[in-house]
């Protein structure tokens, strides 16, 4: 076993940054208040919260009512969607997002459509982008939500999501954005992007797993999911998660403060995987090559399966992605890169690689090094 894991799955989940842990430390143990109790233990933890609520919205550009906490990413999607669906019913039936959205999108509309719901998704390109004028033309006078990714969390690919959110706001449709994976490294200016909800997941920017937050801009009527005691506004039921909570926050603040320090460097990295890798015979590059996120670099190589991949590279402590959620024995190539127009023989040889703040140029040097044996090794055992 190598001593050290090169991490290059932060797309998936980063580690919790140990002064986000610092900052959760007190929350885990001396102040255990339920923020609902009126005496002091309690009112400590509340205090805790709001400060916390109002750290995410001065980064958000939006007002501390504005922020729910929720138990992750996934959750804030449903909130949303279902949310404004289900507040909605009198006025249509029908949603707009694309095929691209991960699973907690996607399924969340499936599953409305058991209850009357209909779901139109716009095609994208073979960088994976959107065409805000497609969303434009989907819209009727049934359209009671839009709901499109800030970046795609398999290929990287950031969608024009400003530009979509414009389009909702003249015909006043609200535009929910699963910014989960822009979440730390992409401008978050609520107000900039014509965002009406907004998800996003403390886990994937250095803070803790179980943490989610969404933002519901003013006068945005959302039916909550979780019913019980009042905490969240209504929101959402449910004693808070205060120590989350505020590493939650903690950690927001400080990607958003390091942003400019890391962003250059991760870039960088990001680059010199891709530039490596193309050079593999019957390779390419999935997802936009400029307009992506800073550490995403993926590919899909012909001839191989990408699981087959992942477990040579795991052999050399080497922690990546084929980049789909989908469980392992499941034969269904990415759902993203079948939108994309790629063929299903090619979709199954993809591999995802996302940097993070603490991989180096050796990390990258170990890929290079490795995965064009790989690719070899395992085309020949095709024959
Ligand atoms: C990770 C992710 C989610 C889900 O977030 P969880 O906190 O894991 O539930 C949703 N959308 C995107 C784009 C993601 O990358």
């Amino acid at each position: 076993m190598p001593d050290r894991t090169i991490y290059l799955d932060h797309a998936a989940t980063t580690a919790l940054d140990t002064r986000v842990l610092d900052a959760m430390l007190p929350y885990l143990t001396m102040e255990y208040g339920n923020a609902s109790s009126i005496y002091t233990l309690g009112r400590h933890a509340m205090q805790a919260i709001d400060s916390a609520r109002e750290q995410v919205a001065d980064i958000l550009n939006s007002r501390p009512t504005e922020i729910t906490f929720t138990g992750c990413g996934s959750e804030s999607d449903n909130l949303a969607i279902k949310g404004i669906a289900f507040a909605s019913q009198k006025k249509g039936n029908h949603i707009i997002t694309t095929p691209i959205e991960h699973h907690a999108v996607l399924y969340t509309c499936q599953y409305l459509e058991r209850f009357g719901f209909k779901t139109t998704y716009i095609p994208v390109d073979s960088y994976a982008q959107v065409d805000p004028d497609d969303v434009g033309r989907a819209i009727t006078d049934q359209t009671i939500l839009v709901s499109v990714m800030y970046a795609n969390n398999e290929v990287g690919t950031i969608e024009p999501v400003a530009e979509i959110g414009r389009i909702c706001r003249a015909k006043k449709i609200p535009f929910h954005i699963d910014a989960v994976q822009a979440g730390g490294s992409l401008p978050l200016d609520v107000a900039a992007l014509n965002a009406d909800l907004l998800s996003l997941s403390a886990h994937k920017f250095y803070g803790p797993k179980g943490v989610g937050i969404l933002y519901a801009r003013q006068g945005m009527r959302l039916l909550p999911q979780l019913q019980g005691g009042s905490q969240e506004r209504g929101r959402r039921a449910g004693t808070e998660n205060v120590a989350g909570i505020v590493g939650a926050a903690a950690a927001f603040r400080l990607a958003y403060e390091e942003l400019p320090q890391i962003q250059p460097r991760i870039i960088a990295l990001r680059d010199r995987l891709i530039d490596g890798l193309l050079a593999i015979s019957g390779s390419q590059l999935t997802g936009h090559s400029t307009n992506r996120l800073a550490n995403n670099a993926s590919f899909c190589f012909e001839g191989v399966e990408g699981e087959s991949i992942l477990l040579n590279l795991d052999l050399l402590g080497v922690a990546a992605s084929t980049g789909s959620a989908c469980t392992s024995g499941s034969v269904d190539p990415s759902h993203v890169l079948v939108a994309m127009g790629i063929p299903v023989e090619v979709a199954h040889g993809s591999l995802r690689l996302t940097l993070g703040k603490n991989n180096t140029v050796a990390d990258v040097d170990v890929i290079l090094s490795a995965v064009p044996g790989i690719i070899e090794k395992l085309r020949g055992l095709r024959g």
